[in-house]
């Protein structure tokens, strides 16, 4: 049987050319946007025409496999299963501006960042359009039955999505459809350790996603030593990449900054930091550092944290730190996903 999910409505049209084209379109909403998993549902359709939907196609996304809910109730970390039996962790985050979910981009993820769970066992594979498209409809389809809406998505879950740049490409395009959630590219978050020749095309695009860059060391032999993609892309190409984004897109561009105690936390490091990103579109996002039990780095302490942060805003740069969410239920990347594992195989 073949599978309708992740067609965009031209692809559903060539597939179902006996159809008038209203019918194609009734069919990609119920799909995308009424989130129908069985042409029974769809009963605006002749029975006649659903049954034979029914013996020649199926809707087919990611199921659930297994579900965490923080205490406070504002996170809910989802692992969901692929038809080949892979699975990609989701997080759902309630903030007071609205809901957000952050998904995942690849299985594994073949970037080796030094600090991170997620490349501990190298990249199994790209994810297609229509399994992060899968992703974001299933949390989408979650807040409904609460009366809730998805208002942003952030693909900053495991992997590095412009690795998988055309299957992301193919997915941003087909939210951004009426017939799917119609959602705007400003309330999508790109992250990335740093493709430079993927953020210039991204760049011409013409889709004004917000891009978020992990960059996490003030200089190149930290960086370097931190994420070996620094190797290939060093702190002054990806700046100028960056900051060439913004000036094109308007849109601003979000540095994240992990704070690991002892590594990368001190005055000095805030002080390099302020300097390389002065005269940039761009706001930092202090992240303390998520300890992972395969990983030899520390935390950082709350007042490295709070001067850090200090630092940088008395320095011209504006900068947040990250709200911790979740971490009762593991937000790091991947640890959901080793738990079930470890208990179900
Ligand atoms: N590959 C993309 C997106 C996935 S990683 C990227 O690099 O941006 C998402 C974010 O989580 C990145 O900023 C990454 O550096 C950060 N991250 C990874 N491991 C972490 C940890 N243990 N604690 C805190 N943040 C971490």
């Amino acid at each position: 049987m073949k599978n309708l999910f992740g067609l965009t409505l031209p692809e559903l049209e060539t597939e179902l050319k006996s159809l008038p084209k209203f019918r194609v379109k009734q069919i990609a909403a119920h799909i995308y946007k009424h989130g129908m998993k069985t042409f029974d549902e769809m009963n605006d359709l002749p029975k006649s025409l659903r049954a034979e939907m029914s013996t020649r196609y199926e809707i087919k996304t990611a199921e659930l496999l297994t579900q965490l809910d923080s205490a406070d109730g504002l996170t809910t970390k989802f692992l969901l299963g692929l038809s080949d039996g892979a699975a990609v962790e989701i997080v759902l985050m309630r903030h007071d501006y609205g809901n957000s979910v952050c998904i995942s981009s690849q299985v594994g993820c073949q970037m080796g960042c030094k600090f991170c769970a997620s490349t501990l066992k190298g990249l199994q594979r790209n994810l297609t359009a229509a399994e992060m498209l899968g992703e974001i409809l299933f949390a989408d389809e979650y807040l409904r039955r609460f009366g809730k809406t998805l208002d942003s998505i952030v693909v900053m879950g495991t992997g590095e999505p412009l690795m998988n740049y055309d299957e992301l490409m193919k997915m941003l395009r087909l939210l951004h459809e009426d017939y799917c959630l119609g959602m705007s590219y400003r309330r999508v978050t790109i992250s990335t350790c740093g493709i430079v020749p993927a953020i210039k095309k991204l760049r011409d695009e013409k889709i004004p996603v917000t891009l978020s860059i992990s960059l996490h060391a003030p200089d190149d032999k930290l960086r370097s030593a931190l994420m070996p993609i620094n190797s290939a892309f060093g702190i002054k190409s990806l700046l100028e990449a960056a900051n060439d984004y913004a000036q094109t897109t308007g849109r601003r561009v979000t540095y994240e900054y992990i704070l690991i105690g002892g590594v990368n936390d001190t005055e000095e490091h805030a002080r390099r930091l302020a300097k390389i990103l002065s005269g940039q579109l761009a706001n930092v996002n202090l992240i303390p550092f998520n300890p992972v039990s395969e990983r030899d780095f520390n935390p950082p302490t709350r007042n490295a944290v709070q001067k850090f942060f200090h630092f940088l805003n008395t320095h011209g740069i504006g900068a947040t730190i990250r709200k911790e969410m979740g971490a009762d239920v593991n937000a790091a990347c991947g640890q959901l996903k080793a738990n079930w594992q470890n208990q179900n195989h």
